[in-house]
């Protein structure tokens, strides 16, 4: 069986090709290459000793997508792409509406012209805004605080409405906590463009000595240490948990949405800590303020996940910090 991955040459859709590989499943990958490299091509061949096929192209291009679904003969997408930079989308809010909900919408409108009626779609854990209460399950209010959270809160609506109106169509909303690490054999991970935003590549950037210290915003939280908890994800485990996800409802329809997290939450010197004893280095940090909008704690319930997909994370935080520090260290400056 084939199915397009659209934004797999990032870096959850890379990881999962190789879950999706794993599984007896074809990915062929559909990205434009904004925020990816083409190397990650010849990453994913080392690693599964395949060449998958890739596109280039962007999902605003309605006849490039028809004719790749066509030709592949493809059966479900698998919905990466996106743009995903919380500060970025608050500035500039028309070019994430437009990349991460209108050309969505365009992708869903030529899925339905070449009969493609099934969809996974990358959500998040910020499509449950300010926590009420924890854990967060997947009935929790949705909500958001800024314009790329109300661009996954927008899309899992247009997912559900398309699945009312049309009742053999399936879409699974993965709400995902926290993706961190890297492949275990060091080939593949997370190499952000710029100044990364996200704490792991910031910790691994200063360990193999790109940053002078991190910042840890915020050490007067209610949490046992005073800095902020989230819930960690090994990413290989949030790529199972795709191939999971499909093969158990493959021949359902509907619109569903599960958490993917661990139920676990560490704090920011928890992960430092970790951080160090992988890479035997010091972690120099500095106390600083506490950043815009972040809140002191939060993690999933991950029992509907467990329960219905029979999923559950098996990688703890010193194998995400091992994996992530594996990669860092033979990738200093990612594949570029
Ligand atoms: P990423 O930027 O590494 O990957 C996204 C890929 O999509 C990139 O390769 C990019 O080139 C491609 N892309 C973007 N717009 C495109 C378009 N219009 N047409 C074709 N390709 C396009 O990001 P990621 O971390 O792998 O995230 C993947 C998905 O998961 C995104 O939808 C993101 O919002 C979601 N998500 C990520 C996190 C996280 O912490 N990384 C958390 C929750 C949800
Ligand atoms: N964080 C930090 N310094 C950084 C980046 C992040 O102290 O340079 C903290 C942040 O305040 C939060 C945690 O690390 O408590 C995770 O932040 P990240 O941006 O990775 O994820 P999110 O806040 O989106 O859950």
């Amino acid at each position: 069986m084939k199915v397009l991955v659209t934004g797999g040459m990032g870096y959850i859709g890379s990881h999962t090709c190789i879950a999706l590989h794993e599984a007896g499943i074809t990915p062929v990958i559909y990205d434009n290459l904004s925020n990816s490299s083409i190397r990650v091509l010849d990453q994913l061949e080392k690693i599964t000793q395949q060449r998958f096929d890739f596109v280039e192209g962007d999902i605003n291009d309605s006849a490039k997508l028809a004719k790749t679904m066509v030709e592949h003969s493809i059966e479900a997408v698998f919905h990466f792409a996106a743009l995903k930079a919380v500060g970025e989308s608050a500035e500039q809010p028309l070019r994430y509406y437009q990349n991460n909900v209108s050309a969505t919408t365009t992708m869903l409108l030529t899925m339905a012209e070449v009969g493609i009626k099934a969809i996974i779609f990358s959500s998040s854990a910020t499509v449950y805004g300010d926590p009420k209460y924890l854990p967060i399950d997947e009935t929790h209010p949705i909500s958001s605080t800024n314009p790329y959270g109300w661009t996954k809160v927008m899309v899992e609506q247009i997912l559900e409405d398309n699945c009312k109106a049309n009742q053999d169509n399936l879409a699974i909303a993965l709400r995902y906590f926290n993706p961190v690490g890297a492949h275990p054999s060091g080939l593949l991970g997370e190499s952000p463009n710029g100044i990364p935003n996200n704490l792991m590549p910031f910790i691994a950037q200063t360990a193999v000595g790109r940053r002078e210290f991190i910042n840890i915003f915020g050490n007067d939280y209610d949490t046992a240490d005073g800095t902020g908890v989230r819930d960690y994800i090994h990413i290989m485990d949030l790529a199972t948990g795709h191939v999971a996800a499909f093969l158990a409802h493959q021949k359902d329809a509907g619109f569903l949405a599960y958490n993917l997290g661990t139920g676990e939450g560490y704090s920011v010197l928890e992960v430092i800590n970790a951080f160090e004893k992988s890479s035997n280095k010091q972690v120099p940090y500095k106390f600083a303020p506490r950043r815009a909008g972040d809140i002191a704690c939060n993690y999933a319930d991950a029992s509907l996940a467990k329960q219905k997909l029979n999923w559950t994370a098996t990688l703890d935080l010193q194998a995400m910090t091992d994996d992530s520090w594996n990669w860092q260290s033979k990738y200093p400056n990612g594949l570029e």
